[in-house]
């Protein structure tokens, strides 16, 4: 390892204190999601601080009350080097009234090596971790001659994912480190979409009429919209165990690929054949798959359903897919995200963890999702990689390891360098 590396790593045992100011003064900010639209003073916090130390800041508002930030550091020689984006999230998870926390979830305190507060593993230890290193890599005057990003997002805990919003707007880079909680694993993900199936009949009947839609000679072509939506659900079902016998991935529980029907609403009155039924479903999937053939499968097994009823024939499903918001539109989407163990860059991290750790990292699949899915959506290699666990994430009197946050900063400072001096 290079001596001014050498260095700069040191410097992170030696300034923890600063570290772990820099991880409670984020956790401080209140952002959970939901609400939401509350992201304003953290974001400006975290663009105060990547100007200071040299970037440039593009920050827009992707909700009113929650503008996503995106600081670019271009290199010496951009065009010959390795650039990287580091991405997290800035919302974290909601706290209810009733939540037994020991302390004020947005007052973290330390305890026994541990900073404990609402989101301290997912994921403001990540973003603290990630910022801290590059403060260490300018204040030792480093210049990269790759680009460096910095992308601080709202609404990855509602589904809104500013990540995709970056994308949108044109971001990219050779890599990116998604500094979501993985317990210092090298992780890729399966991914998720949410959906709507609506069963809506042509006419609406009186409650009178049943009689003469479902028993002999009673001559018209009725149903329940409720009733044919259980054939529907047992499709489902069928689908939800051919998918858990004929596929599998690394790294997953068998039948980790689920079809879970979440919500159904249906019927307008008691007076009424129910004329109209709607079932939110959540789809998991493996890394190697996208939520657009999922959805395609989905679709033509439930058609051929329908098309064995004489009633679904004539009032076929309806579907709509995703959605930008669980709490705008009722929907949401997480791409899934594969990683290739032999790509430089995971490489790079890999050893950058086994020099700092003294043991191999692990690469895997994460359990949950993350915005990383939204890079590998967008053709852009990433892996998600940060310190906390998923047990904390979430989670009454979340907590992160210090020691694991110090280890964590210490493989990005090598990482970001490393990649940075890289030649494209
Ligand atoms: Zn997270």
């Amino acid at each position: 390892m290079s001596q001014v590396l050498e260095a700069l790593i040191r410097q992170v045992d030696q300034r923890q204190e600063e570290l772990v100011q820099l991880a409670s003064q984020l956790i401080r900010y209140k952002t959970p999601a939901p609400p939401a639209r509350n992201t304003e003073e953290a974001q400006q916090f975290i663009t105060q601080f990547l100007e200071l130390h040299g970037f440039t800041v593009d920050q827009w508002e992707v909700y009113p009350g929650d503008p996503n930030v995106v600081g670019i550091k271009l290199g010496q020689a951009s065009d010959q080097f390795k650039s990287l984006i580091l991405n997290g999230h800035v919302d974290v998870a909601e706290v209810s009234a009733d939540e037994p926390w020991d302390t004020s979830p947005f007052e973290p305190i330390v305890k026994d090596g541990v900073l404990i507060g609402r989101g301290a593993s997912d994921m403001k230890g990540g973003l603290a971790g990630a910022l801290f290193a590059i403060q260490l890599l300018d204040e030792a005057g480093i210049k990269l001659p790759g680009d460096l990003m910095f992308q601080s997002v709202i609404g990855e805990e509602v589904g809104e994912a500013g990540t995709l919003q970056c994308c949108k707007r044109g971001y990219q880079a050779d890599f990116a480190v998604v500094v979501d909680t993985s317990d210092l694993h090298i992780q890729g993900q399966g991914g998720v979409i949410t959906g709507w199936i609506t069963v809506k009949s042509k006419k609406t009947f009186h409650d009178a009429t049943r009689k003469n839609m479902i028993h002999a000679g009673g001559g018209i072509l009725g149903a329940s919209a409720i009733e044919k939506m259980m054939k529907l659900l047992q499709g489902l079902q069928e689908l939800e165990r051919h998918w858990a016998v004929m596929k599998s991935y690394p790294g997953f529980a068998p039948g980790t690929n689920t079809i879970n029907p979440a919500v159904i609403e249906g019927g307008r009155h008691a007076a009424f054949i129910a004329d109209e039924c709607r079932l939110w479903i959540t789809v998991h999937f493996y890394p190697n798959e996208t939520y657009e053939s999922v959805c395609r499968d989905i679709e033509e097994h439930l058609n051929r359903v329908a098309q064995a009823d004489p009633w679904l024939r004539e009032n076929p499903p309806q579907y709509e897919w995703g959605g930008s918001s669980m709490i705008e539109d009722r929907g949401e989407i997480f791409p899934s995200l594969e990683v290739d163990p032999n790509h430089p860059a995971v490489q790079l991290l890999g050893s950058a963890h086994e020099t700092i750790l003294g043991q191999s990292a692990v690469v895997d699949v994460s359990p949950s999702v993350t915005d990383g899915g939204w890079f590998g959506d967008a053709g852009i290699p990433a892996a998600i990689y940060g310190p906390g666990d998923l047990k904390n994430a979430h989670a009454v009197n979340e907590q992160v390891s210090i020691e694991q946050l110090v280890q964590f900063t210490k493989v990005m400072l090598k990482f970001i360098y490393e990649w940075g001096h890289t030649a494209k």
